[in-house]
């Protein structure tokens, strides 16, 4: 039997085409070939299990790749407010935390059953354990190949995404690799969202302390990106939102780059001088050692301290202005040399992958096989932590439903 559409993958790129296409045309046969025992696995644990399903300021600017403006389009045409509709369809209202956007019931394993229950209704085939490991052209369609199964497919959706979370989520690039063998180009895959690693001698010392901290990555000293918000230290390094917003250049350009924390933006350099000095008055009966309390967290003042120099057996009155200068220096700036990320398992999002000039963006169909859509995170676009990873694989996904919709 030959299926309409094949899609590769049951994620959340894979789990919405084939949802929507049913929608649409309810006789459509549609099945969905799947690598791991489940759909969704790695859905289900995203935005640390309440999935960040959208973003209020979805916009270009925070997508990445060689041709960033090819997913212009999709986001534009299936924006937010259809993936709103779509899956309130499904049971899935949204609610908003600032700009993120996630599923009212703040379980992302709510949003895979409710893909998955659709999908069931609506009679999607799906196959788990069926891993695809070649793809062929034959008599006019498409042969789809999962160790000693075969299966026909006029249409084929691969929405098998990339590396990111890993093996254990089913994401080992297997279908990259495939394509590659094809002919098809890709751009060089790295991970992006991803904590990253620093030279250790501090932050071992401050491991478990977090801080809402300004983070700036430079590179020879030129500012690269700067976030804020919550900043953990680590055994290995840095981790927390704006870290990960910032990582994606570590993994893609080797080389010097750095990390500086202001972990006081709140007050310009001038102040918190004028601050600490006021302070060695008020505390000129303590030692250096309880300098900090009540003011920083009392490891991180010591540590910080100890950076400028700092005895902290010392008595308060020994800190001049000198010593102030560097210790507000430190706290506006504390710098630590990059030294790599903690990789594709620890990663959100593989920047990387398919070309995309060999794909068309209205539609995502390749421009030399016709019928052969790919969607989601497989292709050369990444995001932005916060809603824009999923964004796109549901905007990509709907591209590729409609033009297959259109063609029948
Ligand atoms: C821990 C974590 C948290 C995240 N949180 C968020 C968040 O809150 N918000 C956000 O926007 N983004 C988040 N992301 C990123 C987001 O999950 C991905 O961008 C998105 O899932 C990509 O969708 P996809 O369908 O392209 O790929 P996936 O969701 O990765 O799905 C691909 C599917 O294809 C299957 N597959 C792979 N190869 C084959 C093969 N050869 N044959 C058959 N099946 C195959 C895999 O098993 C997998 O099920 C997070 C990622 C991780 C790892």
């Amino acid at each position: 039997m030959v299926s309409d559409v094949i899609i590769i993958g049951g994620g959340a790129a894979g789990l919405s085409a084939a949802v929507y296409l049913k929608q649409q045309n309810k006789d459509l046969s549609v099945r969905i070939l799947e690598a791991l025992p489940r759909v969704g696995k790695k859905l289900a644990l995203t935005g640390n299990g309440r999935c960040n399903i959208t973003n209020l300021e979805i916009d270009i600017s925070r997508y990445h790749g060689e041709d960033v403006q090819f997913c212009e389009y999709a986001l534009n045409k299936y924006d937010r407010i259809f993936c709103e509709n779509f899956f309130m369809e499904l049971g899935v209202p949204f609610v908003y935390e600032y700009e993120k956007g996630y599923p009212a019931s703040l379980q992302a394993s709510s949003v895979v059953d409710c893909l998955r229950f659709a999908a069931d209704e609506l009679g999607v085939i799906t196959h788990t354990e069926t891993k695809v490991t070649n793809i062929q052209v034959s008599g006019g369609n498409y042969k789809v190949i999962a160790d000693n199964l075969s299966f026909m497919a006029k249409n084929v959706i691969i929405a098998a995404g990339l590396y990111s979370g890993g093996e254990r989520l089913g994401c080992d690039g297997s279908m990259l690799n495939i394509l590659k063998k094809s002919g098809y180009k890709t751009v060089k895959t790295a991970p992006a969202i991803v904590q990253l690693k620093t030279e250790t001698d501090i932050v071992k010392q401050l491991k478990g302390i977090k801080v809402d901290a300004e983070v700036s990555l430079k590179y020879g000293g030129k500012l690269i990106r700067k976030e804020s918000g919550e900043t953990l230290f680590c055994d290995y390094g840095l981790s927390g939102p704006p870290v990960m917003q910032v990582s994606r250049a570590v993994s893609r350009d080797e080389g010097n780059y750095e990390i500086l924390l202001d972990i006081m933006p709140q007050s310009e350099f001038s102040d918190l001088l004028q601050i600490l000095k006021i302070r060695t008055e008020n505390l000129k009966n303590r030692n250096l050692d309880e300098f900090f309390t009540g003011m920083l967290n009392k490891r991180l003042g010591q540590v910080i301290l100890k950076m400028a120099g700092c005895k902290l057996n010392e008595s308060v009155p020994t800190l001049d202005t000198g010593k102030l200068k560097k210790i507000t220096s430190i706290i506006k700036g504390m710098r630590f040399t990059v030294t790599g990320t903690t990789g594709f398992n620890n990663s959100q999002v593989t920047s990387g992958g398919l070309a995309t000039w060999q794909f068309d963006n209205k539609t995502m169909m390749s421009k030399t096989d016709k019928g052969l859509y790919a969607v989601g995170e497989i292709l050369d676009i990444d995001g932005d932590c916060g809603g824009f990873n999923l964004q796109w694989a549901w905007s990509s996904a709907f591209c590729a439903c409609e033009s297959i919709l259109k063609d029948k």
